[in-house]
């Protein structure tokens, strides 16, 4: 699978690849030359919004993608361009915060993230996904609902754009 680094300016792109699974640095207090680095380094596909970093990029032998447009364009082109598929799985899914891989937490467990999400959500869910290096528990909440409902919009704009 591909991994990906992300310029200071894509900070939404950040957050929908690592919905989907993907390895993606991100980070607003990077400057170019050190995303250079780490994408050379790393191996890391550099998506940028600046026209001289991606050129950059190329010269120095980084694989780079120049991203343009509206949040929606720029998610849909990327996924085109790697074959992402638009479909965003908890159990894939990486801390949207952090990029460290979450782990699943069953009912029976689920004494583990008592306290780290409020009372109500707690004995709403039985599900959980837990991000032990920053603490941030993910679970299929409304604000899931909206996640699912963002890539059936991303899959029609991909299917618009591929014709
Ligand atoms: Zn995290």
């Amino acid at each position: 699978m591909n991994t990906f680094i992300v310029d200071a300016m894509l900070g939404k792109l950040a957050t929908w690849l690592r919905l989907t699974g993907h390895d993606t640095f991100y980070s607003t207090k990077v400057h170019d030359d050190e995303l250079l680095r780490i994408a050379l380094d790393q191996n890391r596909i550099l998506l940028t919004s600046d026209a001289i970093l991606s050129r950059r990029a190329k010269d120095t032998g980084a694989e780079a993608m120049l991203v343009r447009g509206t949040v929606d364009e720029e998610v849909a082109s990327v996924f085109l361009k790697y074959e992402i598929s638009p479909e965003a799985d908890p159990s894939k899914s990486r801390c949207t915060k952090c990029n460290s891989t979450l782990t699943h937490v069953k009912d029976d467990e689920k004494e583990r993230i008592k306290g780290l999400v409020p009372d109500q959500t707690y004995n709403h869910y039985s599900e959980f996904w837990l991000c032990k290096y920053c603490m941030s528990v993910f679970f299929q909440g409304g604000q899931w609902t909206n996640i699912e409902a963002y890539m059936v919009k991303i899959a029609q704009l991909m299917k618009e754009m591929e014709t």
